[in-house]
């Protein structure tokens, strides 16, 4: 099996742009203080990138009281940022409860995978036709260019670069198409698996070659819309398998501990 290692990983780097808030920009315009706002800001970019580094486990409690004394802000402050990354899919909001990091199960998993087929598979669908003729080529070269720097970054060794530019492959895609309705709806898909990887699989250090893209790239090119779409299939199935092999062996551990101390896990 040649589950790419690579692709859609915890979105570390900046670039691609996916799953980035725009708390600086809100929470400027909402309070006068600027020292609040930059705890916002600090206290935002913490979590978020403690949780797409895997930094964070499934079930984690995050509270308020500790987050403001760790970052000298209010209550408040506190808050409202776990209130955005709760709206962002990042946090589990329980009321009365507080703030969590998800423990998305297998079926959650599964859930959001199916819905990037549904909707990658029709986006190679339709970019098939439009790419076919000579109208396509440069972008189709853009394309291909796009895999070769995923691969010479796999080659030497550079995760983090691959990782971040295979998440930007798909985006790519659905920018071709250059409907801002279809490139959001796919962002905010790719930033929920990009944290079920993040969450389930950022302790798994398998590395395959990052050779299912140019699969995509190459049915595209050749006019093949139907092995484009299988290939884009096969492709998400692969990926989604690896994170569900990794919530199930979390499960296990869970159990074990259920098992070993005689409390419910
Ligand atoms: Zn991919």
């Amino acid at each position: 099996m040649t589950a790419a290692r690579h692709d859609d990983g915890p979105g570390r780097g900046t670039g691609d742009g996916i799953g980035e808030s725009g708390i600086g920009s809100d929470a400027r315009s909402n309070t006068p203080h600027d020292t609040q706002n930059d705890a916002e800001q600090r206290l935002y970019r913490a979590i978020s990138g403690a949780l797409l580094s895997g930094k964070l486990r499934p079930g984690t409690a995050l509270r308020e009281r500790n987050l403001a004394e760790m970052f000298k802000t209010t209550r408040g402050a506190v808050r409202k940022v776990l209130a955005l990354l709760g709206q962002e899919g990042k946090l589990d909001l329980r009321q009365n409860r507080g703030a969590f990091v998800p423990q998305p199960s297998a079926r959650d998993v599964s859930e959001v995978y199916g819905v990037r087929k549904v909707v990658e598979a029709g986006l190679v669908a339709v970019l098939g036709a439009q790419l076919a003729g000579t109208r396509g080529t440069a972008a189709l070269d853009a394309l291909t260019a796009h895999v070769a720097a995923e691969e010479a970054a796999w080659r030497r060794g550079d995760r983090e670069e691959s990782v971040r530019l295979a998440g930007a492959f798909h985006l790519r895609l659905a920018e071709l198409l250059d409907n801002p309705e279809v490139t959001d709806i796919l962002r905010r898909l790719i930033a929920r698996t990009q944290l079920f990887v993040a969450l389930y699989e950022a302790k798994a250090d398998s590395h395959c070659a990052p050779d299912e893209h140019r699969e995509i790239v190459a049915a595209l090119a050749a006019g093949a819309t139907e092995r484009a779409v299988a290939a884009m299939i096969g492709h998400l199935g692969e990926v989604e398998a690896r994170v569900l092999a990794c919530v199930e062996a979390e499960a296990a551990d869970d159990d074990l501990t259920g098992i070993l101390t005689g409390l419910p896990a």
